[in-house]
Protein backbone atom coordinates (compact mmCIF):
# COMPACT_ATOMS: atom_id res chain seq x y z
CA UNK A 1 0.00 0.00 0.00
CA UNK A 2 0.81 3.66 -0.49
CA UNK A 3 -0.50 5.27 1.31
CA UNK A 4 1.78 8.22 2.09
CA UNK A 5 3.28 7.94 -0.88
CA UNK A 6 5.65 11.23 -1.72
CA UNK A 7 4.40 13.32 1.85
CA UNK A 8 7.27 14.03 3.81
CA UNK A 9 6.60 13.41 8.00
CA UNK A 10 8.42 14.49 10.67
CA UNK A 11 8.61 12.32 13.36
CA UNK A 12 10.61 13.36 17.05
CA UNK A 13 11.90 10.38 18.84
CA UNK A 14 12.16 7.76 16.35
CA UNK A 15 14.81 6.41 17.65
CA UNK A 16 13.57 3.97 19.74
CA UNK A 17 10.25 2.41 21.00
CA UNK A 18 6.71 3.79 19.45
CA UNK A 19 9.22 6.48 17.24
CA UNK A 20 10.90 3.71 15.69
CA UNK A 21 8.31 1.88 14.81
CA UNK A 22 6.37 4.99 13.31
CA UNK A 23 8.97 6.05 11.02
CA UNK A 24 9.02 2.25 9.56
CA UNK A 25 5.53 2.12 8.95
CA UNK A 26 6.18 5.77 7.19
CA UNK A 27 8.05 4.53 5.22
CA UNK A 28 6.31 1.38 3.83
CA UNK A 29 3.87 3.32 3.05
CA UNK A 30 5.67 5.54 0.83
CA UNK A 31 6.44 8.49 2.86
CA UNK A 32 9.91 10.32 3.31
CA UNK A 33 10.88 10.23 6.95
CA UNK A 34 12.89 13.19 8.92
CA UNK A 35 12.85 12.25 11.89
CA UNK A 36 14.82 12.95 15.79
CA UNK A 37 16.78 11.59 18.26
CA UNK A 38 18.54 12.83 21.14
CA UNK A 39 20.95 10.44 22.86
CA UNK A 40 20.41 7.07 20.98
CA UNK A 41 23.04 8.28 17.89
CA UNK A 42 23.84 4.32 17.09
CA UNK A 43 20.07 3.40 16.62
CA UNK A 44 18.70 6.71 14.53
CA UNK A 45 21.39 6.55 12.15
CA UNK A 46 20.44 2.41 11.48
CA UNK A 47 17.02 3.34 11.47
CA UNK A 48 17.89 5.77 8.98
CA UNK A 49 19.45 3.38 6.63
CA UNK A 50 17.27 0.61 6.98
CA UNK A 51 14.45 3.79 5.87
CA UNK A 52 16.97 3.95 2.92
CA UNK A 53 16.95 0.77 2.41
CA UNK A 54 13.15 0.67 1.74
CA UNK A 55 13.12 3.20 -1.02
CA UNK A 56 12.52 6.09 0.46
CA UNK A 57 14.48 9.42 1.29
CA UNK A 58 15.08 9.78 5.25
CA UNK A 59 17.12 11.57 7.42
CA UNK A 60 17.72 11.43 11.29
CA UNK A 61 18.60 14.55 12.92
CA UNK A 62 19.61 14.91 16.72
CA UNK A 63 17.76 17.54 18.19
CA UNK A 64 15.79 18.53 21.66
CA UNK A 65 12.23 18.34 21.18
CA UNK A 66 12.11 20.12 24.78
CA UNK A 67 14.56 23.50 22.77
CA UNK A 68 12.80 26.11 20.90
CA UNK A 69 16.11 27.06 19.67
CA UNK A 70 16.92 23.60 18.74
CA UNK A 71 13.72 22.98 16.83
CA UNK A 72 13.62 26.57 15.03
CA UNK A 73 17.13 24.95 13.73
CA UNK A 74 15.32 21.24 12.98
CA UNK A 75 12.77 22.81 10.70
CA UNK A 76 15.06 25.13 9.14
CA UNK A 77 17.72 21.79 8.04
CA UNK A 78 14.35 19.75 7.43
CA UNK A 79 13.06 22.18 4.81
CA UNK A 80 16.16 22.46 3.09
CA UNK A 81 16.26 18.82 2.85
CA UNK A 82 12.94 17.81 2.31
CA UNK A 83 11.64 21.15 0.62
CA UNK A 84 7.97 20.64 2.85
CA UNK A 85 6.48 18.88 5.80
CA UNK A 86 3.32 17.15 5.63
CA UNK A 87 2.92 15.39 8.60
CA UNK A 88 4.32 16.26 11.81
CA UNK A 89 4.09 13.61 14.65
CA UNK A 90 4.73 14.93 18.15
CA UNK A 91 5.99 11.69 19.87
CA UNK A 92 9.13 12.21 21.97
CA UNK A 93 8.13 11.74 25.63
CA UNK A 94 10.11 10.66 28.90
CA UNK A 95 8.37 9.72 32.39
CA UNK A 96 10.07 10.52 35.37
CA UNK A 97 7.79 9.29 37.85
CA UNK A 98 7.31 10.07 41.69
CA UNK A 99 4.69 10.25 44.36
CA UNK A 100 4.17 13.87 44.47
CA UNK A 101 5.04 14.65 48.08
CA UNK A 102 8.83 13.36 46.58
CA UNK A 103 8.63 14.67 43.46
CA UNK A 104 11.45 17.25 42.97
CA UNK A 105 11.05 20.13 40.20
CA UNK A 106 13.46 19.17 37.94
CA UNK A 107 11.36 16.15 37.47
CA UNK A 108 8.32 18.02 37.01
CA UNK A 109 10.09 20.07 34.65
CA UNK A 110 11.61 17.57 32.69
CA UNK A 111 8.57 15.91 32.09
CA UNK A 112 6.33 19.34 30.84
CA UNK A 113 8.99 20.70 28.59
CA UNK A 114 9.98 17.32 26.88
CA UNK A 115 6.75 15.75 26.69
CA UNK A 116 3.90 19.40 26.34
CA UNK A 117 6.32 22.45 25.44
CA UNK A 118 7.96 20.09 22.58
CA UNK A 119 4.71 20.26 21.17
CA UNK A 120 4.83 24.70 21.22
CA UNK A 121 8.07 24.22 19.90
CA UNK A 122 7.83 21.77 17.04
CA UNK A 123 4.03 22.74 15.99
CA UNK A 124 4.92 26.69 15.46
CA UNK A 125 7.31 25.59 12.87
CA UNK A 126 5.54 23.47 10.64
CA UNK A 127 2.10 25.89 10.75
CA UNK A 128 3.68 28.68 8.65
CA UNK A 129 4.79 25.56 5.64
CA UNK A 130 1.92 23.53 6.12
CA UNK A 131 -0.82 26.81 5.59
CA UNK A 132 1.66 27.87 2.54
CA UNK A 133 0.65 24.15 0.95
CA UNK A 134 -3.34 24.53 2.60
CA UNK A 135 -2.42 21.07 3.52
CA UNK A 136 -1.21 19.19 6.85
CA UNK A 137 -1.94 16.77 9.56
CA UNK A 138 -0.50 17.08 13.39
CA UNK A 139 -0.46 13.61 15.70
CA UNK A 140 0.73 14.39 19.21
CA UNK A 141 1.11 11.57 21.13
CA UNK A 142 -0.57 11.70 24.86
CA UNK A 143 -1.40 8.63 26.58
CA UNK A 144 -4.58 7.01 28.47
CA UNK A 145 -2.99 8.19 31.33
CA UNK A 146 -3.89 12.18 30.61
CA UNK A 147 -7.13 10.94 30.85
CA UNK A 148 -7.22 8.90 34.00
CA UNK A 149 -4.81 10.23 36.11
CA UNK A 150 -1.88 8.16 38.05
CA UNK A 151 -0.14 8.17 40.99
CA UNK A 152 3.25 8.83 40.66
CA UNK A 153 2.46 9.96 37.58
CA UNK A 154 1.39 13.76 38.10
CA UNK A 155 3.84 14.97 35.95
CA UNK A 156 3.33 12.98 33.03
CA UNK A 157 -0.34 12.66 33.93
CA UNK A 158 -0.37 16.81 33.99
CA UNK A 159 1.92 17.02 30.45
CA UNK A 160 -0.61 14.48 28.43
CA UNK A 161 -3.85 15.78 29.36
CA UNK A 162 -2.15 18.99 28.55
CA UNK A 163 -1.85 17.51 24.62
CA UNK A 164 -5.58 17.00 24.32
CA UNK A 165 -6.47 20.63 25.32
CA UNK A 166 -3.45 21.79 22.39
CA UNK A 167 -4.38 19.28 20.07
CA UNK A 168 -8.13 20.48 20.33
CA UNK A 169 -7.03 24.19 20.28
CA UNK A 170 -4.76 24.36 17.23
CA UNK A 171 -7.29 21.97 15.07
CA UNK A 172 -10.27 24.96 15.93
CA UNK A 173 -7.30 27.23 14.96
CA UNK A 174 -6.08 26.30 11.99
CA UNK A 175 -8.88 23.63 10.72
CA UNK A 176 -10.01 26.41 7.48
CA UNK A 177 -6.41 25.97 5.85
CA UNK A 178 -6.76 22.08 5.78
CA UNK A 179 -4.84 21.45 8.88
CA UNK A 180 -5.80 18.59 11.03
CA UNK A 181 -4.38 18.01 14.53
CA UNK A 182 -4.86 14.78 16.27
CA UNK A 183 -3.87 13.18 19.68
CA UNK A 184 -3.43 9.55 19.62
CA UNK A 185 -3.77 7.87 23.20
CA UNK A 186 -1.69 4.88 23.73
CA UNK A 187 -2.14 2.63 27.06
CA UNK A 188 0.44 0.29 28.11
CA UNK A 189 2.54 -0.20 24.67
CA UNK A 190 6.15 -2.60 24.84
CA UNK A 191 8.76 -0.36 24.80
CA UNK A 192 11.73 0.97 26.56
CA UNK A 193 9.40 3.35 28.93
CA UNK A 194 7.18 0.21 29.82
CA UNK A 195 9.85 -2.17 30.36
CA UNK A 196 11.28 -0.43 34.10
CA UNK A 197 7.97 -0.96 35.64
CA UNK A 198 7.84 -4.20 37.93
CA UNK A 199 5.54 -7.10 37.31
CA UNK A 200 3.15 -6.02 40.31
CA UNK A 201 2.20 -2.69 38.50
CA UNK A 202 1.92 -4.53 34.87
CA UNK A 203 0.08 -6.88 36.03
CA UNK A 204 -1.99 -4.48 37.39
CA UNK A 205 -2.26 -2.79 34.00
CA UNK A 206 -3.17 -5.89 32.53
CA UNK A 207 -6.02 -6.51 34.98
CA UNK A 208 -8.04 -3.89 33.01
CA UNK A 209 -7.13 -4.12 29.17
CA UNK A 210 -10.28 -5.57 27.90
CA UNK A 211 -7.86 -7.20 25.16
CA UNK A 212 -5.89 -9.43 27.92
CA UNK A 213 -2.17 -8.40 26.22
CA UNK A 214 0.04 -5.28 25.69
CA UNK A 215 0.38 -3.62 22.79
CA UNK A 216 3.10 -3.24 20.18
CA UNK A 217 4.63 -0.05 18.53
CA UNK A 218 3.15 -0.80 15.31
CA UNK A 219 -0.19 -1.22 16.70
CA UNK A 220 0.38 3.11 17.62
CA UNK A 221 1.89 3.14 14.34
CA UNK A 222 -0.96 2.16 11.89
CA UNK A 223 -2.92 4.72 13.83
CA UNK A 224 -0.86 7.26 13.08
CA UNK A 225 -0.92 6.00 9.13
CA UNK A 226 -4.46 6.59 9.54
CA UNK A 227 -4.43 9.80 10.81
CA UNK A 228 -1.49 10.63 8.14
CA UNK A 229 -3.71 9.90 5.77
CA UNK A 230 -6.08 11.03 3.64
CA UNK A 231 -8.36 8.24 4.93
CA UNK A 232 -8.88 10.53 8.02
CA UNK A 233 -9.86 13.45 5.72
CA UNK A 234 -12.73 14.64 7.99
CA UNK A 235 -11.26 14.07 11.65
CA UNK A 236 -9.39 16.70 13.15
CA UNK A 237 -9.11 17.34 17.14
CA UNK A 238 -9.89 14.11 18.05
CA UNK A 239 -8.19 11.49 20.32
CA UNK A 240 -7.71 7.93 19.24
CA UNK A 241 -7.40 5.61 21.63
CA UNK A 242 -5.24 2.47 21.13
CA UNK A 243 -5.07 0.65 24.43
CA UNK A 244 -6.49 -2.57 23.95
CA UNK A 245 -9.87 -1.49 25.67
CA UNK A 246 -7.96 -0.34 29.33
CA UNK A 247 -9.75 0.99 31.52
CA UNK A 248 -8.07 2.28 34.55
P1 LIG B 1 10.78 5.26 24.65
O1 LIG B 1 10.87 3.85 24.17
O2 LIG B 1 11.41 5.63 25.94
O3 LIG B 1 11.36 6.21 23.48
C1 LIG B 1 11.35 7.60 23.66
C2 LIG B 1 11.83 8.28 22.40
O4 LIG B 1 11.77 9.71 22.62
C3 LIG B 1 13.27 7.94 22.06
O5 LIG B 1 13.42 7.87 20.66
C4 LIG B 1 14.04 9.15 22.61
O6 LIG B 1 15.24 9.44 21.90
C5 LIG B 1 13.04 10.26 22.35
N1 LIG B 1 13.28 11.43 23.20
C6 LIG B 1 13.24 11.51 24.56
N2 LIG B 1 13.48 12.76 24.95
C7 LIG B 1 13.68 13.49 23.83
C8 LIG B 1 13.96 14.86 23.57
N3 LIG B 1 14.10 15.75 24.57
N4 LIG B 1 14.09 15.27 22.29
C9 LIG B 1 13.95 14.39 21.26
N5 LIG B 1 13.69 13.09 21.44
C10 LIG B 1 13.56 12.65 22.71
O7 LIG B 1 9.26 5.73 24.77
P2 LIG B 1 7.94 5.19 24.04
O8 LIG B 1 7.31 4.21 24.92
O9 LIG B 1 8.26 4.83 22.64
O10 LIG B 1 7.06 6.52 24.07
C11 LIG B 1 6.85 7.33 22.91
C12 LIG B 1 5.69 8.28 23.21
O11 LIG B 1 4.52 7.50 23.50
C13 LIG B 1 5.92 9.17 24.43
O12 LIG B 1 5.36 10.44 24.20
C14 LIG B 1 5.16 8.45 25.52
O13 LIG B 1 4.77 9.31 26.55
C15 LIG B 1 3.98 7.92 24.74
N6 LIG B 1 3.30 6.78 25.37
C16 LIG B 1 3.94 5.60 25.56
C17 LIG B 1 3.24 4.54 26.17
C18 LIG B 1 3.86 3.20 26.38
O14 LIG B 1 3.17 2.34 26.99
N7 LIG B 1 5.06 2.93 25.95
C19 LIG B 1 1.91 4.73 26.58
C20 LIG B 1 1.31 5.96 26.37
C21 LIG B 1 2.01 6.98 25.75
P3 LIG B 1 16.71 9.04 22.47
O15 LIG B 1 16.70 7.59 22.79
O16 LIG B 1 17.61 9.41 21.33
O17 LIG B 1 16.93 9.89 23.69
Amino acid sequence: MNLLKDKVALVTGGSRGIGSAIVRAFAAQGANVAFTYLSSEKPALEIQEELIGMGVKAKAYKSDASSYEQSEELMKNVLADFEKVDVLINNAGVTRDNLMLRMTEEQWDTVININLKSLFNLTKQVLRPMMKNRSGSIINISSVVGDFGNPGQANYAASKAGVFGFTKSIAKEVGSRNIRCNAIAPGFIKTDMTEQLDDKTKDAYLTGVALKRFGEGKEVADACVYLASDLSSYTTGQTLSVCGGLNM
